[in-house]
């Protein structure tokens, strides 16, 4: 699976580029279950394959990446890209559209984002659901509102399948699945403290504070054992 060696700033360049050009591109947020289920899962596999870029979200990609002698140049997450895509945004123009999270959540998200970034402009706000019955309303209503920036908080992969499906009828120049962002943003969920973070331990408690999720954070060792079997790639310098 491919895995885009970007910064922060490399990223808001790449997004800055895409704003330019008007053609929809997706952005995926990877993160290890994305490359174990991609594995399984040909349909998402796709997915990734044509998202114009899939950023590095989770730091077990970084230790893989490292291992097999490709290192990445940081950790690229989607709940901090959002504040810096907010500061851009209010510079140059870009109007974000938040759609996904629980009712009333993207709607804080937004007055949060326009409290620290003055001048920035949000184009829409919808809770909707990934369900396809609704697809079509929701459509229409991201159409209408003429936004630079879709950002997606439908968790994964429902998002990053969802924006696949209707990328060329939604016709945003910039789509990314954001996950818990919004939540995160709006104080609905806490993030991982800082350290935690600086020790790669994010997935730990994610797990311990979201107990929910061990079912699908089952395929972290499971990753963790096929990297360790892999050989570094033969494409190093
Ligand atoms: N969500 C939603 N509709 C759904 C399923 C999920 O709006 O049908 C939202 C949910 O409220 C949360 C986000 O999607 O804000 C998923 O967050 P999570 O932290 O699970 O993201 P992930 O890590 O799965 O990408």
């Amino acid at each position: 699976m491919r895995i885009d060696a970007l910064t922060y700033p490399a990223l808001l360049d790449c997004i800055a580029e895409m704003i330019g050009e008007g053609t929809p591109h997706q952005i995926a947020t990877a993160n290890p279950e994305f490359v174990m289920l991609a594995q399984r899962a040909p349909a998402f596999r796709e997915v990734l394959e044509r998202a114009e870029l899939c950023i590095a979200d989770g730091v077990g990609l970084l230790w893989a990446a490292r291992r097999l002698g490709r290192p990445l140049p940081e950790r690229v997450t989607g709940s901090d890209s959002l504040p810096l895509i907010a500061a851009r945004a209010a510079r140059q123009g870009w109007r974000l559209y938040l759609l996904g999270a629980a009712p009333g959540v993207a709607e804080r998200t937004a007055a949060i984002l326009v409290g620290q970034y003055p001048g920035l402009q949000i184009a829409g706000v919808y809770a909707g659901s990934p369900a396809e019955g609704e697809a079509p309303g929701i459509v229409g209503r991201v159409r209408q509102a003429r936004a630079d920036v879709l950002l997606v908080a439908y968790g994964a992969p429902a998002q990053d399948l969802w924006i696949a499906r209707h990328r060329q009828e939604l016709a945003v120049p910039v789509m990314l699945g954001v996950g818990g962002t919004f939540d995160h943003i709006a104080g609905v969920q806490r993030r991982a403290p800082r350290w935690l973070q600086r020790l790669g331990l994010e997935w730990l408690f994610r797990l311990v504070t979201q107990p929910r999720r061990w079912r699908r954070q089952l395929t972290i060792p499971q990753f963790v054992w096929r990297v360790l079997r892999s050989r570094p790639d033969p494409q190093t310098p």
